[in-house]
């Protein structure tokens, strides 16, 4: 029979936990506390214990997550805020949606993340915020990013989406990505690292003033029920959804575990490859694989992909077209050689599966399926 493995593999979830997912869903639906049910605070005091962070806010989605945390922190029409074009383009639509100005850096080609060099070139009077983005669930170089911010009086705004369980060392401790700056936002949807099944995304602070209006923000900028203070939204999450994070939070530490088993198996399998380059890893971080992207080198990309598609292997260019390249951004006026590394790279990436139930007889059929793609080429 042909192979078919696919980037991610739900059934192979349900099929491990969904007894208990069931289980925990029952109870809500007994409840009939389908929205502001107590399993939403229970959750949310969890997540701030397993994170270290003083303040968890959930909400509809991540995209709403990344908004509400620029206007938590106070970013006002005409602000700039510098981030990365190498993301999901939701990072920099939230800004450009709130009135607010978007500047593009280039990134470190290694790491995919935002160049602290190109962010800190990017800095005029009017920047009030940086917005990193921990992509492929790897720390950005939170330590270079924070001198530049406090030098220049900025906000860092992380965008955690990819990296729920990542971590970073700095100045001998131990941060969780999303815990690092003024306010974070993160993503549940089901294909991250910590996901629900459905819409779902979370605010993080340390900030009490951050985090209060974050809240009021999310529930129509009210506090007290018909009293509304300011022009909010209305994001929430679930107490479905937030019933099939506690279970699974539970699990993301082995989660993460097992998606960094499948990556160390694949950089030891293709790290020798003339042809592609492996991810790089930071030192201090500890890198939780969203995704595990390869470089292919001269122009072979899309016929490898082709290839795995052949042979039954499921594989993503994430991102194809950088964000200063869109249509939506045209306005910027940003051509092509604005940022050389962004472009390089995405002309070179390719994103293979991975996610912890990945049996290690695809693991190795992958690897095999690329060497000999290599070897006929
Ligand atoms: C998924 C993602 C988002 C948006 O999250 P949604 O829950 O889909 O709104 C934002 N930024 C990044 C980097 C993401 O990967």
């Amino acid at each position: 029979m042909k192979k078919h493995i696919p980037m991610l593999d739900l059934k192979a979830e349900m099929a491990d936990i969904g007894d208990e997912l069931k289980e925990a869903m029952a109870v809500v639906l007994e409840s009939t506390q389908f929205i502001n049910g107590t399993v939403v605070k229970v959750l949310e005091e969890e997540m701030c214990n397993y994170l270290g962070v003083k303040h968890v806010v959930t909400c509809g989605n991540g995209t709403d997550a990344l908004m509400i945390a620029l206007m938590a922190a106070g970013l006002k029409p005409g602000d700039e805020v510098i981030t990365t074009p190498f993301t999901f383009f939701a990072t920099a639509e939230v800004i450009s949606f709130l009135g607010l100005k978007v500047k593009f850096a280039d990134i470190d080609e290694d790491s995919f993340n935002i160049s602290p060099a190109s962010a800190n070139a990017q800095i005029s009077d009017r920047s009030r915020a940086i917005m990193p983005v921990h992509l492929f669930g790897q720390a950005a170089d939170m330590r270079a990013l924070k001198e530049i911010a406090d030098e220049h009086n900025l906000l860092l705004i992380e965008d955690s989406a990819q990296s729920t369980g990542g971590k970073l060392q700095m100045g001998g401790k131990t941060y969780h990505t999303g815990t690092i700056s003024d306010v974070a936002g993160t993503s549940f949807f089901p294909s991250k690292n910590l996901a629900c099944y459905g819409d779902g995304g979370a605010i993080f602070t340390d900030n009490d003033t951050i985090a209060e209006t974050a809240r009021m923000i999310k529930n129509h900028g009210s506090r007290v029920k018909y009293e509304n203070e300011m022009i909010g939204v209305n994001s929430r999450l679930d107490s479905i959804q937030a019933a099939i994070l506690r279970v699974k939070l539970q699990k993301l530490d082995e989660f993460n575990a097992s998606r960094r088993r499948v990556a160390e198996n694949y950089t030891e399998a293709l790290q020798g490859m003339a042809e592609i380059a492996v991810p790089k890893v930071l030192q201090e971080a500890y890198h939780v694989y969203h995704q595990y992207t390869i470089k292919v080198k001269d122009g072979n990309r899309d016929e490898l992909q082709a290839y795995l598609k052949e042979q039954g292997i499921s594989s993503v260019v994430y991102y194809k077209k950088p964000l200063h390249l869109q249509e939506a951004f045209r306005k910027m006026g940003l051509k092509k050689g604005t940022f050389p590394n962004v472009e390089k790279v995405a002309d070179q990436v390719l994103s293979l599966p991975i996610h912890p139930y990945l049996p290690e007889g695809d693991q190795s059929y992958i690897i095999e399926s690329i060497k000999r793609y290599f070897q006929a080429n």
